[in-house]
């Protein structure tokens, strides 16, 4: 196993202009790990309630992802809801019954403490500082949020933020934390907080990638087939991960490379509702379509003054 992801299991509810469905499978890790599952052997971490359907878990177990440390909590699954207007970067919460995800302790095992790589998705920034602690200094840890924590647990998520390399947030989510519309000057917040670098995921818009030394802009895609933008940062988180932790490797031409495959994968997630894309996309694919990524945004240098 070489990477972790520690997070939410949901049952979501979820309505766009292309459909409405309910109690589908969810949740930030769930998301993570199946799009990681592409690139890494990967150990996923969350808590299920008694009424979460095992063939969720079958699906997971058919990507590899290791559940031994999965958490059976008696009650019910993490519930979120939300809609999407034509306006599909912008997610309404109509509910987050959090059930036993308000119970969540992770224990983290023995084996999964050494993970070299490590991925706290969208969770309380609290239980993210309790899965901190538990490891042992991995290469590479990154964690994600969501104006929910931004709004209820400002502190903790400011500890988090010192204690990552990486910090992956939408653009109106880091523009309400630092308090600023500009994008590199919240970006260059953040990272005086503590975390080396930070990723901001602008939806269709693309993704920019910030370090002390550096700036990386990955294209938007022209996603004609749009159903359904839930666990888009997601599963561009596991791709990013995933890439990384498989390459073992964190230059800056590398982790921009992740970029776009976090990018690949987000695209392809936004195809379908749930994880029902995922469920049937191939390698094959995912290298087409970082092809594609790349020629978007080849341009030759100048010959001439203009
Ligand atoms: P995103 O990638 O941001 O679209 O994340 C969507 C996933 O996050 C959904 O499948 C939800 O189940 C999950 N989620 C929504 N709200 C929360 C929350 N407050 N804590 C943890 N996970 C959440």
């Amino acid at each position: 196993m070489s990477l972790l992801i520690v997070g939410s299991m949901a049952l979501d509810s979820i309505r766009t202009p292309f459909g409405e469905k309910k109690d589908i499978l969810g949740g930030s890790a769930v998301h993570a790990a199946v799009s990681s599952s592409f690139f890494t052997a990967t150990a996923m971490i969350g808590p299920v309630g008694n009424d979460f359907p095992p063939e969720h878990l079958d699906f997971l177990k058919s990507r590899n992802i290791d559940l031994s440390a999965l958490q059976k909590i008696d009650g019910a699954t993490f519930r979120w809801g939300g809609f999407y207007e034509y306006d599909m970067n912008q997610a309404h919460t109509l509910e987050t019954r959090l059930n036993i995800l308000a119970r969540f302790d992770p224990k983290i095992p023995e084996a999964l403490r050494e993970a070299p790589y490590v991925f706290l998705a969208n969770l309380d920034p609290e239980i993210q500082l309790k899965v901190i602690d538990q490891l042992k200094k991995p290469k590479l840890l990154a964690a994600d949020t969501m104006n929910f924590w931004i709004e209820s647990k400002r502190e903790a998520l400011h500890e988090v933020i010192k204690k990552v390399d990486f910090m992956l947030m939408n653009d109106s989510e880091i523009r309400q934390f630092m308090e600023t519309p500009n994008l590199p000057l919240a970006a260059r917040r953040l990272i005086q907080l503590g975390s080396k670098g930070v990723i901001i995921k602008k939806g269709e818009h693309g993704a920019l990638l910030f370090t002390d030394s550096s700036h990386f802009s990955a294209p938007s895609y022209p996603q004609d087939m749009l159903r359904d933008p839930t666990g888009a940062g997601d599963s561009f988180a596991g791709g990013f991960m995933g890439y990384l932790a498989k390459t073992d490797n964190a230059t800056e031409s590398n982790l921009r490379k992740a970029v776009i495959l976090g990018s690949v994968m987000a695209s392809f997630n936004v195809e379908d509702f749930s994880l029902d894309r995922l469920k049937r996309l191939k390698h094959k694919e995912i290298m087409l379509r970082f092809d594609e990524f790349r020629r978007f945004s080849e341009f030759e240098a100048l010959e001439h003054w203009v």
